[in-house]
């Protein structure tokens, strides 16, 4: 029996988007639907999903393999019965790299030249010259997080010109990027910087790290990107940064919990620019393209780059 992709969507107009980009991309690759009555298991059944139902989860120990439409798979792991021993592959691509990057870059820039200063003197028709000197080459960026996405990130940024380091688990090397690697070394990275971008998987070890205790090790006045998730952050320290100038500014695109309650100080913070976690989400033709891609690399008994270690978390 061919491989075949058993789409989890919300809803039928969803569902419909992801058929017909696999019609586009994957003409041969069968796709159907999980809330569809007729369906049943087959045994070259691939699951591609979000936020799968609850009563699907257990079926998902029954796939082939399974592909996560994020880049970050930790509400996956966390599912109780989501199986450890089938393969999980995260979603990946050029395009989601490219628009991380180009989202980062706005981001980075942004804190540079106090765009939201800029925005609130223009919603109150306010006109001062407020010129900024500081310029990208004299500007140090540290990435945090330097796999599929943060590598793409911090060589892109090296190559508009900022001063880039960054920082991962693994003592591996990034052309271009100075690299600092473990939790030890932790310290001496924050120490470097003057805007930091978080670009980590919630992982047991990532989660909460972001705290009054690790802002004190940043550059007084140090701005702050993040396109990771909202549970690395622990939020009041965040605000107590930014009320007490430890960071001149943040670029929020993922908060917890999302959507942000109407009540959370974060929504008119002068400091704060928030984005509805929108950072990096390609066009659906490139989706089903990649998870095309993914189902025939694990047929061909292939080692997607993307495979989640479960182990690790990420
Ligand atoms: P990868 O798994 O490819 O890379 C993760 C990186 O984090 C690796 O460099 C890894 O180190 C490092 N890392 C993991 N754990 C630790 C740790 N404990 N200490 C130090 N470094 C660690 O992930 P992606 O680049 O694809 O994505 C990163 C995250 O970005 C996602 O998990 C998701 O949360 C977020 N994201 C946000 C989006 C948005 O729109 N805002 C869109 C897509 C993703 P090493 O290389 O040494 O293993």
């Amino acid at each position: 029996m061919p491989a075949r992709i058993v789409i989890s969507a919300d809803g039928h107009e969803v569902f419909e988007s992801w058929r017909q980009a696999f019609a586009t991309v994957a003409p041969d690759l069968p796709v159907c639907s999980w809330v569809d009555p007729m369906w049943q298991l087959q045994p070259d059944d691939y699951a591609l999903v979000w936020k799968p139902e609850p009563e699907h989860v257990e079926c998902l120990a029954h796939m082939k393999g399974i592909i996560c439409t994020g880049a970050g798979v930790d509400h996956l792991l966390s599912l109780p019965g989501f199986p450890q021993n089938v393969p999980l592959v995260r979603m990946g691509g050029e395009q989601t790299a490219r628009l991380m990057a180009d989202y980062v870059l706005w981001a980075v820039i942004s804190l540079l030249r106090g765009a939201r200063t800029w925005a609130l003197q223009q919603q109150h028709a306010i006109w001062r010259n407020n010129v900024c000197s500081r310029t990208s080459d004299t500007t140090r960026v540290g990435v945090m997080g330097l796999g599929h996405l943060g590598a793409f990130v911090a060589q892109d940024l090296a190559r508009f010109g900022f001063c880039v380091s960054g920082w991962k688990r693994l003592p591996s090397g990034v052309e271009g990027v100075t690299v600092w690697s473990g939790r030890e070394k932790l310290p001496g990275f924050l120490a470097e910087v003057d805007i930091l971008v978080n670009l980590l998987p919630a992982t047991p070890a990532t989660e909460g790290l972001i705290d009054s205790d690790f802002f004190q090790h940043l550059t007084k006045g140090a701005g702050f990107v993040n396109v990771g998730r909202g549970r690395h952050v622990v939020q009041k320290d965040l605000l107590k940064a930014l009320d007490d100038g430890t960071l001149c500014g943040a670029v929020l695109d993922v908060v917890t919990p999302e959507p942000l309650p109407a009540e959370s100080a974060l929504w008119q913070h002068p400091r704060v620019i928030l984005t509805p976690h929108v950072a990096s989400e390609a066009s659906r033709e490139m989706q089903a393209r990649y998870a095309a891609d993914m189902v025939a690399c694990l047929e061909r008994g292939g080692r997607p780059a993307l495979l989640c270690d479960v182990m690790h978390g990420y």
